[in-house]
C-alpha cells in the first residue's frame, strides 16, 4: 500500500492547504479516505478523480466532508464526458448517522452510499477494511479504519479523544495515523474528543506501532514543535503530516 497525504489540517485549511483527506493505492485499487476542504485539488496531482474506486468516510464533521459536493459534480461531468461509466457510481462507505448527511451521499449516478459500523468488513480489491468507533463528537458515530493488504497494516485513527479502545484494533500496526490536534500549550483542560501530539506519541509507543504519522494539525503549527512533543514515540519513524507526503508500505520495514 502506498499512502499519500492530500490534506491534514483542521479545523480549516491554511493558505494552499487542505483539511483531512488521504489516498491509499495498491496494484489493484485506489481508495480515498475522507474528503475535506481542498482535498480534490490535491487529489488531481496524483490521479484523475474518475479513477477512484471507493471513498471511505470516518464521520460527517465539515473538515472531513467539505469537498464531497464538488467530487459528486466532478464525477457526474466525467461520466458525461465518457471517462467513467454511467453505471459505475463511486461507492461511499460512511456512518449511518446523521440521516441528512447520509441522504446527501447518493447523488444521481455519481455516488452511492453504503453503511459502515463495527461489524463491517470490506474487501476492496486486495485491501480489507474494518472499523472501530472512536471517542469523538456529540453522539454521532466516528470510525477509525484498519486497512490490511499483503500482510501490511495501516490504521487511520480518524478523530478521537482519549476514550477510544485501541488495544486489539491498532496493536502493532505498520503505520498508525493518529490525530495530534493540540500542542501542550493549547490542550484543553477537559478532553473534548481530540488528542494532543504528546497523546498520539504515547499511544503509538504503547501499541508498538512500526511507524507513526501525526495529523489533524492546526495549519499554524511549526513542524519542529510537533516533532519535539512527539518524543514519547521511540519505536520507529515518526512522520508529521504535510501535503503530498507519501509513505510506501511495500518497501518500508515494519
Ligand atoms: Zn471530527
Ligand atoms: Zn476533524
Amino acid at each position: 500500500m502506498r499512502f499519500t497525504v492530500l490534506g491534514y489540517q483542521s479545523p480549516y485549511p491554511g493558505p494552499d492547504g487542505a483539511t483531512p483527506g488521504y489516498l491509499v493505492e495498491t496494484d489493484e485499487v485506489r481508495l480515498l479516505i475522507d474528503c475535506g476542504s481542498g482535498v480534490l485539488a490535491q487529489a488531481g496531482k496524483h490521479l484523475p478523480i474518475y479513477e477512484l474506486d471507493v471513498l471511505l468516510l470516518s464521520h460527517y464533521h465539515h473538515d472531513h466532508i467539505a469537498d464531497i459536493g464538488v467530487l459528486q459534480y466532478g464525477l457526474m461531468v466525467h461520466q458525461l464526458f465518457g471517462q467513467r461509466p454511467a453505471d459505475r457510481p463511486l461507492p461511499i462507505y460512511a456512518p449511518e448517522a446523521p440521516a441528512q448527511n447520509v441522504q446527501a451521499l447518493t447523488y444521481r449516478d455519481a455516488t452511492c452510499f453504503y453503511p459502515i459500523n463495527e461489524q463491517t468488513s470490506l474487501t476492496i480489491g486486495d485491501v480489507t477494511v474494518t472499523f472501530l468507533r472512536t471517542d469523538h463528537g456529540d453522539g454521532d458515530p466516528c470510525f477509525a479504519m484498519r486497512l490490511e493488504s499483503k500482510g501490511r497494516v495501516i490504521v487511520y485513527g480518524a478523530d478521537s479523544g482519549p476514550g477510544t479502545n485501541w488495544a486489539a484494533f491498532a496493536q502493532g500496526a505498520d503505520l498508525f495515523i493518529c490525530e495530534g490536534t493540540y500542542l501542550d500549550h493549547n490542550k484543553p483542560q477537559k478532553p473534548n474528543g481530540h488528542l494532543s501530539v504528546r497523546d498520539a506519541a504515547e499511544l503509538a509507543e504503547s501499541l508498538s506501532c512500526g511507524s507513526l504519522l501525526i495529523t489533524h494539525l492546526f495549519h499554524g503549527y511549526e513542524e519542529a514543535d510537533v516533532v519535539a512533543q512527539a518524543e514519547a514515540y521511540q519505536s520507529g519513524t515518526c512522520y508529521v503530516a504535510r501535503i503530498g507526503l507519501q509513505i510506501d508500505l511495500t518497501t518500508q520495514k515494519g
